[in-house]
């Protein structure tokens, strides 16, 4: 075991991500691919997974953030760079600054991007934000001929895109997909009668697998490009983290001890215990207690009794494990141990948050496939 992590690590396949990127580029051949890296790329790093994704195809990045697009620049990336959401209080002049493509669902996020132009000397790069029906942001229908009018007119910004987000693209055949794809339709002929000329992106990574009529001029895959499959339909994704740690301690107990706080456990049989130094502080969540295995010696080993903070405890039966064997809490699944889905399942979330969660200070970081 390498000597670079002693508690636990995220091993993160850049090979699955050029993989994952390839597939989904194909799969929209005939509009660009912006690979979403918003929240430390769901986990991933974003800065090393946007070099992976723009290595294997994609020719835009987006982020949620302002700050998380101008660190993308930093890093010295200088494709175009879009992000959608900040706070109020957010100057946007150094986004267009660093020439980072903004998000506005109404007048006034408008003649905010429009300020911050005029503050940097720089036209503003605007994408238009129309709500469809997911209800969260993006301009309400009533609003948007207005806001068209104003950015039409606005001499400080530069309408790039007309841009949109679905609620259901994950449940194909969902009636709310056609009907905001019927919207969305709607607010483009609407800016195209005010004299823009936009491009058009909806789709999410369940859109871009599923819904080759809603590709338009831009895909926006998040989680696909780590791998993870957000529709029921078998996809040929690779999972890129892998959550793994080490064995540290072992020890014999008898039958009827009981094991970790509150003793939710008691040993039926004589049996090894293996301690793992990975707790809920470390991203493997209290919820999983008694109800997930690791991959331990080549099977599938159950967790017993509490998750605690910096640690938990595995069933190892007749033997106990070598001092330093790998522990593997959740993988690509392909030699049969949990994924990130199967611990989503089990506490009843989705394994973009079980992902995501994994940025934490104590939990090394670890790149291969470069
Ligand atoms: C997160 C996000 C995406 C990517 O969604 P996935 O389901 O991860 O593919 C695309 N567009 C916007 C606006 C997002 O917030």
């Amino acid at each position: 075991m390498s000597s670079e992590f002693s508690r636990a690590e995220v091993v993160i396949d850049l090979a699955a991500i050029r993989h994952n990127v390839r597939l989904l580029a194909a799969r929209a051949a005939g509009a660009a691919t912006m690979a979403v890296v918003k929240a430390d790329g769901y986990g991933h790093g974003a800065v090393p997974v946007a070099r992976a994704a723009l290595e294997a195809g994609a020719s835009w990045l987006g982020a949620c953030s302002l700050a998380e697009g101008l660190a993308l620049r930093e890093a010295g990336i200088t494709t175009p760079v879009f992000t959608w959401l900040d706070a109020p209080d957010v100057d946007f002049t150094p986004g267009v600054a660093a020439n980072i493509d903004l998000s506005a669902s109404s007048a006034e996020e408008l003649a905010r991007v429009a300020g911050a132009a005029h503050r940097a000397s720089k036209r503003a790069r605007v994408h238009l934000k129309i709500d469809t029906g997911l209800s969260r942001s993006g301009c309400p229908a009533y609003a948007w001929p207005a806001l068209v009018k104003a950015a039409a007119a606005e001499p400080e910004v530069e309408v790039v895109a007309v841009w949109s987000h679905l609620a259901c693209a994950d449940e194909p055949g969902h009636p709310s997909i056609d009907r905001q794809a019927r919207r969305f339709q709607a607010a483009y002929d609407i800016a195209r009668e005010a004299g823009l000329n936009p491009l058009r992106h909806l789709a999410n990574s369940a859109a871009t697998l599923t819904r080759p009529d809603l590709h338009f001029d831009l895909v926006r895959p998040g989680i696909a490009i780590y791998g993870l499959n957000p529709v029921p339909q078998q996809q040929d994704l690779r999972p890129a983290m892998t959550f793994r740690s080490q064995v540290v301690l072992t020890k014999r107990i008898e039958s009827g001890e009981s094991v970790s706080y509150g003793h939710t456990w008691t040993a039926s049989r004589d049996t090894a215990l293996a301690l793992v130094p990975a707790g809920y502080a470390d991203g493997v969540p209290r919820t999983l207690s008694g109800r997930m295995d690791v991959w331990l010696g080549g099977e599938r080993r159950p967790i017993v009794g509490r998750v605690c903070m910096d640690q938990l405890v595995v069933d190892c039966g007749v033997e106990e494990p070598p001092i330093g064997s790998e522990v593997v809490l959740f993988g690509a699944g392909r030699d049969g141990e949990p994924t990130a889905r199967e611990w989503a399942d089990t506490i009843g979330t989705i394994d973009y948050e079980i992902v995501t969660g994994m940025y934490r200070p104590r939990v090394h970081r670890r790149y291969e496939g470069e």
